[in-house]
């Protein structure tokens, strides 16, 4: 059976996956267990932990109950074996490249990632692991980008911010042919929209900072695969420590509750604003897979059960008239992220790459008309006569 198709019980599992009854005092909600360390009854009942024979938590860097019942609903949701959980989206990328990739190996990245992630796999050749940029799609650059040593494929899908979606069946294929580890950053779809693992791919990342939290006060990251593959990232990062604490997983935990019904409400949002930009005059282009005019309508469509909460788009004139679009709007606020409850919009052209010329920043496609605007749960109708008193201005 197509895992990525059957039906899910996506508050079932956001609400009741990885939790146990009886808890601590008989306490509904999993408590927040603030310890940096777990105690033992002897060196006897150290040494039957170690070996296996009982379950528990040693040391919090390696674990903690709080953190574990966020990665096990994450796990049920994704459906995958397992899922690990990280002090931010940042720390999740990093930890999986280092951990997956030794010196003398190279990875292939899918432009139109987050900044910081290009940024940090462009630093990966410090310690000699090589990296080529690939444009969404282009399966012949794909092919030619492949060399002896590459071992690692990763994208976003969506991406970020031209939400571009790859074809993962695709991607699967290429990359079994190739021997490749298949990473995907699946935070702008969250697993309400999409699930890569029924797909065949190796790993997921989100950062679950974005609709996870889905309120704009936490920073964590999460990745999601088999129990091979996680198990093998929980011991790197019980080293490296990037863990994310039990105060921020039990906000997590209380986010992923309303998931469904918050990206629900964001994707009917989202696509509603795009349809009413691209009727506007105002507008030159917007882009959302949601949307027939769409490269990658069809593919979205088939692979994704909604098209978020994201749209980007051009406006009509020049970087002046966009940021007197920008100020003129009421309900947003102007701040670089997506995913809450809040609608937020930002200008990628002075915001995530603000630190490349011009011509750099066309290359990749981030033009100075380009807006990221991202819904929040408010009413459609309302951020829509927003932006179109703000058009109007213009
Ligand atoms: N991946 C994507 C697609 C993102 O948009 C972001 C942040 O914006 C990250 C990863 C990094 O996540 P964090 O900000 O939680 O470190």
């Amino acid at each position: 059976m197509d895992k990525s198709k059957k039906p899910y019980a996506d508050s079932y599992l956001s609400v009741h996956g990885g939790e146990n009854r009886n808890l601590y005092a008989k306490s509904l909600v999993p408590p927040i267990v603030q310890t940096a360390t777990f105690t033992f009854e002897g060196v006897e009942d150290f040494e039957a932990f170690k070996a296996g024979e009982r379950s528990g938590f040693e040391y919090a860097r390696y674990g903690n109950p709080t953190q574990r019942v966020a990665e096990q609903k994450i796990a049920a949701l994704e459906g995958a074996d397992d899922a690990l959980l990280f002090s931010s989206g940042m720390a999740a990328v990093c930890s999986v490249l280092l951990a997956m990739l030794s010196s003398g190996q190279h990875m292939i990245v899918m432009e139109d990632c987050y900044r910081m992630t290009e940024k940090f796999c462009h630093s990966m050749k410090k310690f000699g692991i090589g990296s080529s940029f690939v444009k969404p799609g282009d399966m012949e650059g794909l092919r030619s980008a492949v060399r002896p040593e590459t071992r690692l494929l990763f994208s976003e899908s969506p991406t970020n911010p031209h939400l571009h979606v790859l074809d993962l069946p695709q991607l699967v294929s290429f990359a079994k042919e190739n021997r490749l580890k298949l990473l995907i950053d699946s935070t702008l779809a969250t697993p309400i929209n999409q699930r890569p693992i029924g797909f065949g791919v190796d790993l997921v990342i989100h950062s679950a900072t974005k609709y996870m939290g889905g309120h704009n006060d936490l920073m964590a990251g999460v990745i999601s695969g088999s129990q091979r593959l996680v198990d093998a990232i929980r011991e790197f990062q019980s080293i490296t420590g990037a863990t994310a604490d039990p105060n921020t997983a039990y906000l997590l935990i209380r986010g992923l509750k309303t998931m469904e019904l918050r990206v629900q409400r964001q994707n009917e949002t989202g696509l509603a604003l795009a349809e009413f930009l691209e009727g506007h005059k105002k507008v030159r282009r917007v882009f959302y897979p949601g949307l027939e005019s769409h490269k990658d309508h069809i593919v979205a469509r088939q692979q994704m059960r909604g098209f978020g909460g994201v749209v980007s788009f051009e406006v009509e004139g020049n970087t002046e008239d966009v940021k007197r679009f920008i100020n003129a709007l009421k309900i947003p606020q102007y701040a670089p992220s997506l995913g809450g409850v809040e609608a937020l919009v930002q200008h990628p052209a002075t915001v995530s790459h603000y630190d490349m010329s011009r011509e750099e920043r066309l290359a990749v496609g981030i033009t100075d008309e380009l807006v990221r605007y991202a819904v929040g749960i408010e009413e459609k109708e309302v951020l829509i006569k927003d932006i179109e008193c703000a058009l109007g201005d213009l």
